[in-house]
């Protein structure tokens, strides 16, 4: 698989010094999402209150884009409102799913339109998507408690 340079190193950075990836005990709602067809596994924690994103932390293991992708993804989620938390999250799984035709939004997706090229290998995205529909799913719990 064959990246933009600048965007490998973007990914590489959030892999080697991940941000959020230590669980915090006070949250809202915790999800735990493997991708069995790589072998990442998250666990991730939200806490969500008065519709502020307040915290997002998460655990894991996998491969460099999984874990890049999810740091991404809880740096962006922290401090936003979840309506706007959800719509980044659309964002990017619209970028996803765009097989290689979109760039994304950069004022949007932020350091995650580092992931973009991934769209162009199937086999990828469901590693790129997986902190991204953690957060989702957690964030929607965290909504029904
Ligand atoms: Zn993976």
């Amino acid at each position: 698989m064959e990246l933009d340079s600048l965007y490998q190193e973007v990914i590489l950075d959030h892999y080697k010094h991940p941000l959020n990836k230590k669980l915090q005990s006070d949250f809202t709602a915790q999800v735990h999402h493997v991708n069995p067809s790589c072998g990442d596994e998250i666990t991730l924690n939200v806490n969500i209150s008065a519709g502020i994103v307040k915290s997002v932390s998460w655990d894991g293991v996998g491969c460099s884009i999984s874990q890049a992708s999810t740091s991404i993804a809880s740096d962006l989620m922290i401090g936003k409102s979840l309506d706007e938390a959800l719509k980044i999250v659309d964002s990017f799984s619209d970028l996803m799913s765009s097989k290689g035709t979109m760039v994304g939004n950069e004022e949007i997706l932020e350091d995650g339109v580092a992931l973009a090229g991934v769209s162009k290998f199937p086999a990828r995205i469901k590693c790129a998507l997986l902190g991204w529909m953690a957060f989702k799913d957690a964030a929607i719990q965290s909504s029904k408690n």
